[in-house]
């Protein structure tokens, strides 16, 4: 750290200031009767006293030092690492948008019931779904939702033997966490040579102690199963249900439909998919849609268009699991969610999720030649490699992905999935052109080469970056997120 780099707090002079206030009219003697005494401070807070430029100059070189979609390419695979069109975000920052309250009586949040309504109707044409919630912030938060209406349905119809919910072991982690969460029993069956579902192992365990089947396709590997319809049916012959993991719907956006292959029910990232920018956790949304038979059970309340043509929140559904989260949703991501739907349109959708095929599939082809790609077969929006070569070099996925920092780029998802050893989840997007991934992937193809010539090199990366090799679990464990007097 360079001497301009010292904490804001060490940067504190008393009296020094960024803004100057008018004096507070509110007697304190009004304000302390008003607050609890428990909430009252004794101590003046240890804020830091700076100007406004100290501040500004902080807070702009601290978001120098991170990576961002604005600052460069970013191909974490799984995580839609899209570009956002900010005049998405403009849309979100609509006044009228952002100064609304929660309790705002009806008559006055007509508009934004109606974006709601109209956005709901928007999911379910994509997904192929009769109905669809708002509510989940999370595609972890959509999971927990279509599992527990899965529950509920169950268990309305007296069926209380379904104790169980099968996953494919190339599962995102969530799948699992999920059924368990819910009370159920995980039922992991394995892939086959192409990356599919193994039909034999789900046709094993298909029976009446099957409350759903919970798949992502495209896979996490980034392949389109084609058995799908048949393992639907599969499971459905013994009265389980389908839960579609729809986090990644880039590749499949008005091309395909989960409830066109047999799925019951769907949560979808819009903070992946559908714009809004991600990252650091949140925020985000993960609608859920349901087939018709499962509308009932939805979470309440849902906005419906009302015989006079206004919009209301109803509340009016004995068979809901109720509500998922406070008030309605996180609101600014459904405006970026609709205001994108809305300016692509059905065609300019299809034409991104070709796209984002068209450029993993490019990349993919030139790296297939330099790294190890287990599965060798067309993918959708994402691929696995693997440095299987360089193992006698002692180079792993870890040192590539520090590596690839010096190279100015964020690294792919590494090991994951956990079915493919040393896996990088490598998952461009449409929104980069040609020229960005043929710089990617030489950089890549340089890395190897390196690894080759110069192991050491590899093995001690990054270089370039504020900080190099950290201790990555102790960093997760025990995070030191505070200033420390002294
Ligand atoms: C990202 C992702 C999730 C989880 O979504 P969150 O919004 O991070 O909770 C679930 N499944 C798959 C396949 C994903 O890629």
């Amino acid at each position: 750290m360079s001497e301009l780099e010292s904490l804001i707090i060490e940067q504190s002079r008393e009296g020094r200031t960024a803004v100057s206030l008018p004096q507070c009219d509110v007697p304190e003697a009004a304000l302390n009767s008003l607050l609890p005494s428990e909430y009252l401070r004794t101590q003046e807070p240890e804020l830091p006293e700076v100007s406004e430029v100290d501040a500004v100059r902080h807070f702009t070189r601290l978001s120098t030092y991170n990576h961002g979609v604005d600052t460069g390419f970013y191909p974490l695979g799984s995580c839609t690492m899209k570009y956002n069109p900010k005049v998405n975000e403009m849309l979100a920052r609509l006044p009228g948008f952002t100064m609304m309250h929660p309790y705002q009586p009806e008559e006055l949040t007509q508009g934004s019931l109606q974006l709601m309504y109209e956005l709901q109707n928007d999911l379910a044409q994509i997904a192929g779904m009769d109905a669809f919630t708002l509510q989940p912030a999370a595609g972890a938060h959509g999971e927990m939702t279509g599992i527990l209406i899965v529950r509920a349905y169950h268990a309305h119809r007296k069926d209380t033997k379904r104790t169980k919910v099968i996953v494919p072991d190339s599962a995102h982690g969530t799948n699992p966490a999920t059924a368990a969460m819910a009370g159920f029993e995980i039922v992991q069956v394995p892939s086959n040579e192409r990356g599919g579902v193994d039909i034999e192992a789900l046709r094993k365990v298909a029976n009446e102690e099957i409350a759903a089947l919970m798949l992502t396709n495209p896979n996490t590997l980034g392949l389109f199963d084609e058995n799908i319809l048949e393992i639907a049916e599969i499971v459905h012959s013994v009265g389980g249900l389908v839960y579609y993991d729809g986090a990644n719907a880039n590749a499949i956006m008005g091309l395909a439909r989960p409830g066109d292959m047999g799925f019951d029910a769907v949560h979808i990232n819009l903070h992946k998919t559908f714009s809004t920018p991600h990252g650091g956790g949140g925020p985000g949304a993960g609608p859920v849609g349901v087939k018709e038979f499962l509308k009932p059970f939805l979470p309440k309340p849902i906005v419906i268009k009302k015989e006079d043509g206004s919009y209301s929140l109803d509340y009016d559904r004995p068979l809901s699991i109720g509500r998922v989260r406070a008030f309605v949703a996180n609101f600014a991501v459904l405006v970026r969610a609709y205001s994108y739907i809305r300016a692509l349109g059905g065609d300019g959708l299809k034409e991104a999720a070709r796209n984002a095929v068209l450029n993993a599939n490019f990349l993919m082809s030139i790296l297939k030649e330099h790294f190890y790609l287990p599965f060798d077969r067309v993918c959708m929006h994402e691929f696995i490699i693997t440095p299987k070569d360089l193992k006698p070099y002692g180079i792993h996925t870890l040192d590539i992905a520090k590596r690839l920092l010096d190279y100015g780029y964020h690294p792919p998802t590494i090991y994951f999935p956990l079915i493919v050893e040393e896996a990088m989840m490598i998952e461009p997007t449409e929104t980069e052109n040609l020229e960005t991934l043929e710089k990617f992937a030489n950089s890549l193809i340089r890395i190897a080469e390196e690894g080759k010539t110069d192991p050491e090199k590899v093995k001690n990366a990054p270089y370039d970056t504020l900080v190099t090799r950290l201790d990555e679990t102790s960093a997760a464990r025990h995070p030191d997120l505070r200033w420390h007097k002294g």
